[in-house]
């Protein structure tokens, strides 16, 4: 897919080892930004934004030792770039991970249950809550990781049915959804691309 190559438009790393790293690569392309897949350490350099997609956390998390890609994905995401993490993504980056629990960067003060809202069965597109995205913004839930618990210094910006779906922390957003499985530009793609954008004119890269 058309990816890198240059209009000088914001670059965006996307964890690329499994899951659905190319839908969010689409997602990005159509409102106009530059993706490269990250598989190794070196593909990390020069970013502007990374996300974490969906897929399956414990696949990840076993190709993230694999590929000697744990400390330097981890030294990225404490940059203070903007993160985007979807599902399993969100669940790398939660501080408490259960059902079960497996190894996590814990850099967002969360209680996730993986597949905590029932298998299969139990996805599809919800309704949100939110006080930030427009009114009527839904979000399409697969096997998705349930927060349990909400520590200080996270936000939470939007709910499903009293539980918290997505969360921020500084530069780092997260949900349990996929908006890169929707019409575009979904709301939350939006607001990362902005923060992306922000970043990028704040510290002048040309
Ligand atoms: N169930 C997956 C996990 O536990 C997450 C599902 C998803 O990313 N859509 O890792």
């Amino acid at each position: 897919m058309a990816s890198e190559a240059g209009n000088g438009a914001p670059l965006v790393g996307v964890l690329a080892l499994q899951g659905d790293f190319a839908e969010h690569e689409a997602a990005l392309q159509r409102v106009g930004l530059r993706t490269r897949q990250v598989r190794s350490p070196a593909q990390l350099e020069g970013l502007h934004g990374l996300v974490l997609p969906g897929g399956e956390s414990t696949t990840m998390l076993r190709l993230l030792e694999v590929e000697g890609l744990w400390e330097p994905l981890g030294r990225a995401l404490r940059s203070g770039l903007p993160v985007l993490a979807t599902c399993a993504g969100m669940i790398l980056l939660a501080e408490r991970v259960e059902n079960p629990s497996q190894r996590s960067y814990g850099l967002l003060p969360i209680t996730v249950v993986r597949n905590g809202y029932g298998r299969q069965v139990h996805s599809g597109t919800f309704a949100l809550d939110s006080g930030v995205l427009p009114a009527g913004t839904t979000g399409t839930f697969i096997r998705a990781p349930r927060i349990t618990a909400v520590g200080d210094g996270c936000e939470v910006l939007a709910r499903r049915g009293g539980d918290a779906v997505l969360v921020r922390r500084g530069p780092i957003l997260a949900a349990c959804f996929h908006p890169e499985l929707q019409a575009e530009p979904h709301p939350v793609t939006a607001m990362f691309v902005d923060a992306v954008r922000a970043g990028r004119s704040m510290v002048g890269v040309a």
